[in-house]
């Protein structure tokens, strides 16, 4: 099964659907990420503050597959800005997973409270540079905060932010998309947290003979959405794999689109509170 990749603004490309290791306990995660590449994962998306780095890397390591085959993104946490501070935590995130260079680096979240973090975006453009990262990308740079990330000339590939049926985050997805920069769904079926699985999604699960999780996957993906859903069961991580197969209607995805509750919507925390 082939995965369909999108360009990004710098001329490189990535694998539309990843695994995301988010709250995988790290003594389980060489054993989770090894499953997922078995399941025909290639890209994982992990963070410095997940704590599990090291396991992402001794799956890499073990798997035998070739580093050009594979995508990894890790991000920089909230405690570390500047630019002796973003190097350390790069420096540092590439010793636990083992490799010369990600694929892509993520300011994990604004983090307001911190200060700003225009010197900590300028030493990720060096960083890039370096070739220590080959893309540069924010996470939770909502309407509020990517501004301030775009007027330093430096554009970021992606930004990945908490993006669902119910929080469809439209005015962020705009201003990313009008600057060329690819959405980065989280939580991209609600972490769980919302129920999905009955209601029209349900249905046209139903009429689709998918699961829930597969529509709501594929409503992403053809709305251009990168995602990289979380599971620790190999019977999950196939489903959610094969959601690139499947093809809703523009009356389903239009359906889904009717679900957004703005910022009711929200299931996790606010950019601006994060620090
Ligand atoms: P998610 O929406 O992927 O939900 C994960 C949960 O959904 C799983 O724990 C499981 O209970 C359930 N699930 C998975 N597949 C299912 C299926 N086929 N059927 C039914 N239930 C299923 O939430 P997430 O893990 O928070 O988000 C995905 C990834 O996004 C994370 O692993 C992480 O890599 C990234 N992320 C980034 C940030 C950020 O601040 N940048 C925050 C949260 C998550």
């Amino acid at each position: 099964m082939t995965i369909p990749t999108l360009s990004l603004n710098d001329g490189t490309s990535i694998p539309q659907l990843g695994y995301g290791v988010f709250k995988v306990d790290p003594a389980e995660t060489e054993r989770l990420v090894t499953e997922a590449l078995a399941a025909g994962y290639r890209h994982i998306d992990t963070a410095t503050i997940y704590g599990n780095e090291e396991g992402v890397g001794r799956a890499i390591a073990a798997s035998g597959i070739d580093r050009s085959e594979l995508y990894i993104t890790t991000k920089l946490w909230n405690d570390r800005r500047g630019a002796e501070q973003t190097r350390a935590g790069l420096s540092e995130s590439l010793e636990r997973l083992g490799l010369d260079h990600v694929d892509l680096y993520l300011i994990h979240w604004p983090a307001p409270k911190n200060g700003p973090v225009q010197e900590t975006w300028e030493t990720f453009a060096k960083l890039r540079e370096e070739g220590l990262t080959t893309s540069i990308g924010v996470a939770n740079f909502d309407d509020r905060f990517l501004p301030a990330v775009l007027e330093t000339g430096i554009t970021p590939v992606v930004n990945q932010i908490e993006l669902h049926p119910q929080f469809q985050q439209r005015t962020t997805t705009l201003l990313s998309e009008k600057n060329d920069v690819k959405i980065e769904a989280w939580g991209p079926l609600g972490q769980a947290k919302v129920d999905y699985a009955s209601g029209p999604i349900g249905e046209i699960a139903a009429a689709n003979g998918i699961s829930w999780a597969q529509a709501v996957l594929a409503w992403h993906l053809q709305q251009g959405r990168i995602v990289f859903p979380k599971s620790s069961s190999r019977g999950r991580m196939d489903e959610n794999f094969a959601s690139a197969q499947v093809q809703l209607s523009s009356e389903q995805l239009a359906v889904i689109d009717g679900l957004d509750k703005g910022l009711d919507g929200r299931v996790s925390g606010d950019p601006a509170e994060v620090n």
